[in-house]
């Protein structure tokens, strides 16, 4: 008996009369690479996935997917942490990837005009030959594209002084879900009207299509040096981060590892790291040599008296090199010492580091999970790693749950529930948890005014008013505070 084919998908037959063969796929083993992002424990194949070559093919994408209803899900690099980039059962996955020219370069007016796909690692590189720079830079850097990190307002070690992404972007171009190309920002200082450049920075793909990005460009610094100050108690090295930059410097990057994570870093790369150590602080500084100097004096100082059992200062390059090489390689080193593991992301005041860290180590017991400590501590952007086992299902159950914790904690005191990695599926919840109601029908109305039909990365990063009635319900029982011990905000 001969089976009959299943009918043809209207949607692909829809998008195969505006874009070449080429650029559409759609059988189930060649899409399976992109039903999940970073945040790898949830997974969804998507109806189809786009991989645009032009911006004219993007526009085309949009059209069709406005007028068949179809949602659409942006994706760089597939590397965000939050599953923003995670496909819709019914829905487009609109890859950005192949978009990855570097259109110009201005080195006079210090900024480069880039597609989508570049990656973030590829703007410096191109640019090192005329002493400059693009200076937000994730640990993905190598993979993560410019278009990715708009989306996410991405930030990274030299963020601290730096700015985030936000900080360094001048110019976006976006197609709309009309297929209309519209442009915010200017190479000049200022632009009339609102800032909505600004509000394109970590709108998750709910709003358009990034298609064309100005970066600034910095020159790079005469000088860079790095010193690793050891300490025995995490809670004294976190009170030295908030210490330090109190007292007026502003380190290029100012990151800390704890025990975990220092020991699984220094097995993987031989950093050179103290791994009898409770924590290290890798301290940063940059700008012209007499400035450094009296820094890293001033630095060591405050790290001795605030309880550095250890200060080293990197030699030369190479050892800078080095110490920087364990903080890149932390979170893949985790692969040895657990089979998987969850990268949280919440953001602090600084002067709470030390008391949250305590009140983490309790969770870990509270859960019987481990957790290793890697983060970029000068911006309080906590990235507890909680270590757990994927093919023990209770696990993951209770890595979020612990996750979730962390995050009400970093609200309690006064904090938010990311930093640098959005909100995507993972946190959509706890952002029931950071806003009221009526800010949260803002977000929801900003987001209408772009998308009436509700079709750019749907069911990301913006809760609905019941789906936060019934979260809240089931989250904090009889007006309880998540963290008694802490007093709210
Ligand atoms: C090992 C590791 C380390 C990391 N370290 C950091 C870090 O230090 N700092 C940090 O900020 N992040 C970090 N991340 C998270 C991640 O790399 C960033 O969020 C990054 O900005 C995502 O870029 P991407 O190109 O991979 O985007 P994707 O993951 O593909 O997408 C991310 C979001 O952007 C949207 N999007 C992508 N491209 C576009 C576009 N052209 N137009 C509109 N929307 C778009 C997607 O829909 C999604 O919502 C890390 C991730 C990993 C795996």
């Amino acid at each position: 008996m001969s089976r009959s084919k299943p009918a043809p998908d209207p949607l692909i037959k829809h998008l195969q009369s505006v874009l070449p063969d080429s650029c559409i796929v759609s059988d189930p083993v060649s899409m399976k690479p992109y039903e999940c992002d970073g945040l790898s424990g949830y997974r969804q194949m998507p109806r189809v996935v786009v991989l645009a070559e032009t911006v004219e093919q993007v526009q085309a994408v949009m059209r069709v997917c406005q007028q068949t209803g179809t949602p659409i899900v942006p994706r760089g690099a597939g590397t965000s942490l939050s599953g923003g980039a995670m496909p819709h059962k019914n829905g487009v996955v609109l890859s950005l990837a192949r978009l990855n020219r570097i259109l110009h370069i201005d080195a006079q007016n210090r900024c480069a005009t880039l597609q989508p796909g570049v990656r973030n690692l590829a703007i410096s590189e191109a640019v090192e030959h005329l002493g400059l720079y693009y200076a937000p830079d994730p640990s993905s850097q190598i993979a993560c594209t410019i278009g990715g990190n708009v989306a996410e307002n991405a930030g990274g070690v030299h963020c601290l002084k730096y700015g985030l992404t936000v900080h360094n972007i001048l110019q976006v171009k976006m197609v709309t879900l009309s297929g209309e190309i519209v442009s915010f920002g200017s190479t000049a200082l200022d632009a009339p009207g609102y800032d909505l450049l600004a509000l394109l920075m970590g709108s998750e793909g709910m709003l358009g299509i990034v298609v064309e990005v100005v970066v600034r460009l910095l020159p790079r610094p005469d000088v860079a040096r790095v010193l690793m100050a050891a300490f025995d108690d995490i809670e004294k090295a976190g009170n030295a981060v908030a210490t330090v930059i109190a007292s007026g410097i502003i380190p290029s990057g100012f990151e800390m590892m704890d025990q975990a994570a220092i020991q699984a870093a220094e097995d993987f790369v031989s950093a050179g790291y103290p791994v009898d150590a409770a924590a290290i602080l890798l301290c940063e500084l940059d700008g012209v040599e007499e400035e450094v100097t009296a820094q890293i004096e001033k630095a060591k100082k405050i790290l001795v008296e605030t309880g550095a059992t250890d200060i080293r200062l990197a030699r030369d390059e190479n050892e800078t090199r080095r110490f920087w090489s364990g903080r890149k390689n932390a979170f893949p080193a985790m692969g040895r010492i657990s089979p998987d593991y969850y990268c949280m992301d919440g953001t602090i005041p600084r002067k709470e580091l030390g008391n949250v860290l305590t009140s983490i180590a309790r969770l870990s017991e509270k859960y019987g999970l481990r957790v290793a400590n890697v983060f970029h501590a000068g911006d309080g952007n906590l990235h507890p790693l909680i270590l757990y086992d994927a093919n023990q299902p209770e696990e993951f159950r209770k890595a979020e749950e612990f996750g979730g914790e962390i995050l009400d904690l970093c609200v309690t005191v006064g904090g938010t529930i990311t930093g640098e990695h959005g909100v995507g599926v993972e946190k959509i919840d706890r952002m029931c948890v950071q806003f009221d109601s009526a800010s949260l029908a803002q977000f929801r109305a900003v987001r209408l005014a772009f998308d009436p039909q509700g079709l750019l990365n749907p069911d990301k990063a913006v809760p609905t008013l019941a789906r936060c009635a019934e979260f809240n319900a089931m989250h904090v029982h009889h007006g309880e505070l998540p963290h008694p011990e802490l007093e709210r905000f």
